[in-house]
């Protein structure tokens, strides 16, 4: 039996964890569980997975989650504390890190602080302080497991192979909903068109980050932290069919690839039970149903975000952080409407010129970024629109 916390139970990956660890209650149970604003969704799964604690984000809801929660034998606790007990609960060995953006980054310390193995999902993290966390996850003894599927595609491509050997690591993107949008259309795209992703079913920051191909960005900067690699040994290729998850090019010209149907209880479930493998419910894929599968160099004037992610990782470690809270600022920004779709690529853009970078040692540094950017993007998203 293994014992879990998931921080994030309520989101996409939170939920589509839960239905791994209802499919196996022999071998996966729920100690404790976070979120962030769904109080009705919570306390239904607390009444379905009986945690011993449950931590919300802001301690205003603990009321009203205990009411929705009477009768429960649960510890319902909240704010940043109530967070990280869930996070350190004694008999956890494993934390899903599944909260959205760099609010994931102090719980998920303190998880490894306190010697749990990581499910990460959380890419956030490991773009705004990479070198701090593998550090951490070395210190502690911990074990990483990626849940993004890439990453885990790379992970399972990688087993059993010397580092030292890998050529090149080339993630698959999908290219969002705008693959085939000619530029000029971009600027007039709505909410909705960018909410409308062709092969995943993901929550809203990650998908408009998929809509700019900012989340690609974000994952070469997670494949640097968590396999060694460096930047210019990874790349991006256009994949629109989500059927290779990424591939790993090694020294002697093989290039070993994971498929599947893009289902994210496949990474999550390899995450959860490795080394073993366990059912997923997920369609086995048929490949005589595809007519072909097709790669394309991704296009950097129309997606100025990925260019922006190579940028900010070539530079001090201060510029991901800025350009990671930029991202949130404008991406929320243009989920309220109150910027263009194009105008994420520039506001982040902006923020980061008017940012110099610097070095960064402790997590409170990173926070200390940050504020900084997630201030700057506001400033810069407010003066874009007047
Ligand atoms: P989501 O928005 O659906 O869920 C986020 C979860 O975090 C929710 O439970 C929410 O209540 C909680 N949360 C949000 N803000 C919080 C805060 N300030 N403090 C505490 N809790 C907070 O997001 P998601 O799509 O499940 O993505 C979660 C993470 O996994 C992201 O980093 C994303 O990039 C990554 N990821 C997601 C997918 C996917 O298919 N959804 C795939 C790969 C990676
Ligand atoms: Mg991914």
């Amino acid at each position: 039996m293994k014992n879990i916390t998931i921080l994030g139970s309520t989101g996409s990956i939170g939920v589509s964890t839960l239905e791994i660890v209802d499919a196996h209650p022999d071998r996966l149970r729920i100690i404790a569980m976070t979120a962030g604003k769904n109080l009705e969704l919570f306390a239904r799964q607390i009444r379905k997975f009986k945690p011993r604690i449950a931590a919300v984000a802001s301690a205003e809801d603990i009321l009203p989650l205990k009411e929705l929660c009477s009768g429960l034998d649960v510890t319902i606790l909240g704010g940043i504390e109530g967070l990280i007990a869930a996070a350190t609960a004694d008999e956890v060995e494993m934390v899903v890190a599944a909260i959205v953006g760099a609010a994931g980054l102090i719980p998920t310390a303190a998880a490894i602080r306190a010697r749990k193995d990581i499910a990460l999902a959380n890419k956030e993290i490991l773009v705004t302080a990479g070198q701090i966390f593998i550090n951490l996850v070395t210190e502690y003894g911990v074990k990483l497991f990626p849940v993004d599927s890439e990453h885990s595609a790379i992970f399972q491509s990688i087993e059993g192979h010397r580092n030292e050997d890998i050529q090149k690591i080339i993630l698959t993107a999908s290219g969002g909903p705008f693959l085939n949008t000619p530029k000029s259309e971009l600027a007039n795209v709505t909410v909705r068109d960018a909410l409308n992703h062709p092969n995943w079913n993901m929550g809203k920051k990650i998908t408009i980050d998929s809509a700019t191909m900012m989340n690609k960005g974000l994952e070469v900067i997670e494949a640097r932290w968590l396999f060694n690699t460096p930047p210019e040994k990874i790349e991006v290729n256009i994949h629109p069919q989500s059927i290779i998850h990424s591939m790993v090019e090694y020294v002697d010209g093989c290039v070993i690839a994971q498929l599947g149907t893009p289902d994210m209880k496949a990474p999550i479930a390899y995450a959860l039970a490795y080394p073993e493998r366990i059912k997923t419910g997920v369609k086995p894929l048929d490949l005589t149903k595809f007519s072909g599968l097709t790669f394309i160099t991704p296009d950097f004037e129309k997606f100025p975000c990925l260019e922006l992610a190579y940028m900010a990782m070539s530079m001090k470690e201060s510029m991901p952080v800025v350009m990671n809270a930029a991202n949130e600022i404008a991406v929320a920004a243009f989920l309220e409407g109150r910027i263009g779709f194009m105008q994420i690529a520039d506001s982040i853009k902006k923020t980061m010129e008017s940012h110099e970078s610097h070095e960064i040692f402790t997590i409170e540094e990173v926070l200390k970024a940050d504020q900084w950017g997630r201030d700057t993007a506001h400033d810069i998203c407010l003066e874009l629109v007047n």
